[in-house]
């Protein structure tokens, strides 16, 4: 599924070619939004942003598209001359500025009035956005270091959109191997400079995965390890899908557990249970 740095860099595409520009069409064939076609037709898109994994482009008409693509949903962007053969369902279409933006599959799509975003069941639950400005590694240790949240397991939080939003699977596998965390530590059995790292790596390998298109490691180190025939599936990242792989940092072997039926890579050595 993609996580909040994928979902960011979607509403990045869909924007620079829908803001500022005329909706010369617009397709919505998905039922539970089709009633919206004239509407949204005859407006233009103000903004186009992510909170979470959720997606929302903003209409000069008070409304916003709301979706969530949750595990075969896509946004493309190609030339409206392109022909686009694809085995999904089409849930939305707008055309401008030459280029066809479509929404794929995505089961979770509504229009909302825009002043309602926050009171939306999914947004209302979210914790700080991870790549938003506001949320700084300061603002994660805190949250790590609350009684709401100091008592859960790692790996629970790491995926909990409550405590921050945008983390996700491989996301969580990296942060915890560069933090030097295990699974199962509570933030409450580490100490303040644990913590403080901890916080900082939330934000900066969010941040480097969302500027590089996925990359949680350095250019060189990955850079590295493609010249050692490492696919980029495993080359892009410090632990995750590296299981069977060398730790960059010990040497010894990733480890693939799961943790609530979902896959975690660790370092067995980097990573020790406090
Ligand atoms: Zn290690």
């Amino acid at each position: 599924m993609p996580e909040g740095p994928e979902i960011r860099r979607a509403a990045d595409k869909v924007a620079r070619r829908l803001v500022g520009g005329v909706l010369t069409s617009i397709k919505l064939p998905y039922p539970p939004i089709s009633e919206f076609d004239g509407v949204l037709g005859d407006a233009s898109v103000e903004s186009v942003t992510s909170r979470g994994k959720a997606l929302l482009m903003r209409f000069d008409n008070g409304l916003t598209l709301y979706s969530h693509s949750q595990l075969y949903g896509r946004w493309t962007v190609n030339r409206i001359s392109t022909k686009v053969r694809w085995n999904r369902s089409l849930r939305a279409e707008f055309v401008s500025k030459g280029h066809a933006v479509r929404l794929w599959s995505a089961t979770d799509v509504e229009v909302i009035p825009t002043k309602d975003e926050e009171a939306h069941p999914y947004i209302a639950k979210l914790g700080p956005d991870v790549l938003d400005e506001t949320t700084s590694p300061d603002v994660i240790k805190n949250r790590l270091e609350s009684p709401r949240f100091n008592g859960r397991s790692a790996a629970s939080l790491m995926l909990d959109q409550s405590f921050v939003a945008g983390l996700g699977n491989y996301l969580r596998s990296e942060i915890l191997h560069q933090a030097g965390v295990h699974p199962k530590t509570r933030p409450k059995d580490l100490d303040s400079e644990n913590i403080t790292k901890w916080g900082s790596l939330t934000k900066s390998i969010s941040i480097r995965s969302y500027e590089s298109n996925g990359l949680t490691v350095s250019d060189e180190l990955a850079g590295e390890r493609k010249e050692m025939g490492e696919r980029r599936r495993s080359y892009r990242h410090s632990a995750f899908c590296r299981n069977g792989k060398d730790c960059h940092v010990c040497g010894a072997t990733i480890i693939r557990i799961r943790v609530s039926g979902r896959r975690l890579d660790m370092c067995p050595k980097c990573q020790v249970e406090s």
